[in-house]
């Protein structure tokens, strides 16, 4: 075949996103994963957005410098496939073309894809969980079973998810405690009741609706990385290592360009994560490319 390793980022048009792709690029050749020609799917949900991205890192310098990409003899080739998160249909069809691109399997997927949007209510927080938490669910179930073993499945969750004081004791409990997937999805589903009524505060949520979506990312990550050890097996979607990740605080239009990290530095964590040395760990959560406390 004329690729040897197979990656997708999500939401890779613009900000950490993007990064990762590029610094893929860049670390790849010198990575334990270099097995030959690796090809990366830029995947956006909008196509003139994403296909500026690819256009744009075919006349990146640094990468040019590097001869990191396929046309100045590198080792990656980078190309746009359409992908909203937030619609099961679009994420079913894009599995459905890797599963027949590459019959073989994929290598690396980073779940990178997420909104933070102003304002509290029921509609944020339905919209806010439908792309973090449900799309990332649902892009691991579809995408996680295409890839080979030892390959990775990374995503992007935060430290806003982190388990304290914003939380009752009960709730940071329910957190620490949950084991399946299921049990992730039903604090999810308890804090969206709790929402629609009104009564968050009252019953331990904060009004917060990308904290809970990220605490939500790191438990579903762990649970499913649970499965994957659980289920051994020597097939595609077996032996794969299923991590989450703060990328830190990053300078990108989601932190409205306050963060204090430039994205080639947010994107370090995650890009460790998907071709790095990781010491075989999986069902962690990273920060500054080591395992933290969720
Ligand atoms: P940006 O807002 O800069 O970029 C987000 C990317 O996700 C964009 O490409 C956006 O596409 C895409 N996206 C949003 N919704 C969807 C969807 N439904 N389907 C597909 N793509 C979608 O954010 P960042 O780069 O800062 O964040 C990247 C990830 O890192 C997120 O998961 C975020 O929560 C996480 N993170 C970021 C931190 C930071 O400090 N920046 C800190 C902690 C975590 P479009 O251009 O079309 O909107």
């Amino acid at each position: 075949p004329p690729f040897s390793r197979i990656a997708a980022v999500t939401g890779a048009n613009k900000g950490i996103g993007l990064a990762i792709v590029r610094n893929l690029a860049l670390q790849y050749p010198s990575s334990a994963f270099n097995n030959g020609p690796l090809l990366i799917y830029l995947c956006a949900r909008d196509k003139k957005r994403g296909e500026d991205a690819v256009q744009a890192l075919e006349g990146d310098a640094q990468l040019k410098k590097a001869k990191a990409l396929a046309r100045d003899g590198g080792l990656t080739t980078v190309r746009y496939h359409g992908l909203d998160i937030s619609r099961t249909k679009s994420i079913v069809d894009f599995a459905g073309f890797l599963e027949k691109e590459h019959p073989e399997g994929i290598d690396m997927v980073v779940n990178n894809a997420g909104i933070a949007m102003d304002g509290f209510d029921i509609n944020v927080v339905k919209e806010t969980l439908q792309c973090n938490y449900y799309g990332t669910l649902t892009a691991t179930r579809s995408l996680l079973p295409l890839i080979r073993p030892g390959g990775r499945l990374v995503n992007l969750s935060s430290m806003v998810g982190h388990l304290n004081s914003k939380y009752s004791a009960a709730i940071r409990t329910a957190f620490a405690d949950s084991r399946t997937v299921d049990d992730v999805t039903a604090l999810m589903e308890a804090f969206t009741a709790a929402v629609a009524e009104g009564k968050e505060k009252e019953l331990g949520w904060p009004s917060a609706a990308y904290a809970v979506s990220k605490s939500g990312v790191t438990g579903m990550t762990r649970a499913v990385a649970l499965e994957v050890q659980q289920a051994g097996g020597t097939g595609k979607g077996t032996s794969v290592l299923v991590n989450s990740c703060c990328p830190g605080y990053v300078d990108t239009d989601m932190t409205k360009h306050n963060g204090s990290k430039t994205v080639d530095e947010g994107a370090q964590t995650p890009v460790l994560l998907v071709c790095g040395d990781v010491g075989g760990r999986g069902g962690e959560f990273w920060q500054h490319e080591s395992v933290i406390e969720w």
